[in-house]
């Protein structure tokens, strides 16, 4: 998928209009608590402003469902903006007003304006499934989307976060804008070859660190890659699943009974495919989860009544060893509940572990917003190559699947 870039086109004169991921989080008083989000789209927003183009920025922020709400605004994200670019990014109340169009037409040259939350329109979200079966919202979605397109001249996307999905900003405006440039943005050209390059052409050994709440989640990305992978290290409430397969007694650790049997049908495909799947061994375990309760470890089965809520420390160095040679390692989803302390023990020696390993020499992306709030928390972002900005379109993308808005921008 090598896709032109903002690096590829001509801007000056010319009017943008780029989705980006500005999904920032909130506290309760609308204060932005991490700007990481619009400190990441910068390089793309200032080649726009300084190769002379009019820069019309949108994003979503939340889920409005539709309609206008005002604690979901993007004005603290235009204010934010403002201040890290050192100028003045006007504000558009609404993303397709009569008002807004005619601020879009006033733009001059370096100039930068942020429409407000698209999601305040319900057009947005209409998937395009729905738009096929439905002549309304496909009339909906398109007129949207037109609106939006008829502001600007070139589309960027930016917004990686929301690339899995065929929102209009993110599929219907650029098909509309057929014949006219139509690039991605350098987030997404680094999203793009960090992953792409570990799944074509990883330097092995190629290490997979799969965590979290769900096996049912994470079941397409396991297939996808026991044939690429040469270890997938299993943490978090999914290793239950597969250790009650296993025989194991598992206490009352979550577990999707459903998806019992799918799992040890993965642990045989793997098997198969010479592929090493690692499960925890031992277990922080505790009969009711709360912060700084008193746990025990179990070393293999669990009692009745207790309930795993970390790796212990034998796994944990297992895990740890197993990190340390590797060349390629993505890794996905916390070891344990890692928003109670200290049940984050586990998903903090992993990171560690990847740190480590990027140290000497290894490639590893990180992806979800709970192991990467964990590398952050740890101070450890500057020794990962590449913390991903999409967790839900990483996992996608490692799971093989097409996303068709980025398909359809131009090639090189
Ligand atoms: P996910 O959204 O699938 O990445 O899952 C993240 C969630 O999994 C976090 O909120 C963790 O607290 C939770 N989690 C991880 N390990 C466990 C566990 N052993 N028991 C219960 N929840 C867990």
């Amino acid at each position: 998928m090598a896709k032109k870039t903002v690096a590829d086109i001509n801007v000056k004169g010319k009017k943008i209009l780029m989705r980006c991921d500005f999904n920032v989080p909130l506290d309760d008083d609308c204060n932005i608590t991490s700007d990481d989000r619009i400190v990441k789209a910068l390089p793309t927003i200032k080649a726009i402003l300084e190769g002379g183009g009019a820069l019309i920025l949108m994003s979503h922020l939340g889920r409005p469902s539709g309609q206008r709400d005002d604690k979901l605004s993007l004005t603290p994200v235009a204010r934010r903006l403002s201040e890290l670019l050192g100028k003045e990014v006007v504000f558009a109340d609404d993303c397709i007003s009569d008002e807004t169009k005619a601020k879009a037409v006033a733009l001059s040259n370096g100039d930068c304006m942020l429409l407000e939350n698209l999601r305040f329109h319900k057009a947005e979200t209409i998937k395009d499934k729905a738009a096929k079966e439905d002549t309304q919202l496909r009339q909906a979605k398109d007129d949207f989307a037109k609106q939006l397109a008829g502001m600007a001249d070139i589309y960027v996307d930016d917004a990686f976060g929301t690339a899995h999905r065929d929102n209009a900003s993110m599929y219907t405006v650029p098909m509309v804008m057929e014949g006219k440039p139509r690039v991605i943005g350098f987030l997404i050209e680094k999203e793009l070859k960090f992953l792409g390059d570990a799944l074509s052409d990883p330097a092995r050994p190629f290490v997979a660190i799969l965590g979290g709440a769900k096996v049912s989640d994470k079941i397409g990305v396991i297939e996808n890659l026991i044939g690429k992978v040469d270890r997938i290290i299993i943490g978090g409430a999914m290793a239950y699943t597969f250790l009650k397969g296993r025989g194991k007694s598992i206490g009352r650790s979550l577990c999707e009974n459903d998806f019992v049997d799918k799992g040890q049908a993965l642990l045989n495909q793997a098997k198969e495919a010479e592929c090493e799947v690692l499960l925890p061994t031992d277990h922080h375990v505790v009969r009711k989860l709360k912060s700084d309760v008193p746990y025990r470890t179990a070393v293999g089965d669990i009692d009745p009544g207790y309930q795993a809520v970390d790796i212990g420390p034998i796994a944990s160095k297992m895990y740890r060893e197993k990190i340390a040679d590797a060349k390629t390692i993505v890794w996905n989803g916390p070891m344990g509940v890692f928003e109670t302390p200290p049940f984050d023990e586990g998903t903090k020696d992993i990171a560690m572990a990847v740190a480590e390993a990027t140290d000497n020499g290894a490639i590893s992306i990180v992806g979800g917003g709970d192991s990467a709030a964990a590398v952050k928390n740890l101070g450890l972002e500057d020794r990962i190559s590449h913390i991903s900005t999409g967790g839900g379109a990483s996992l996608e993308f490692l799971e093989g699947k097409k996303f068709i808005c980025l398909e359809i921008l131009d090639e090189k």
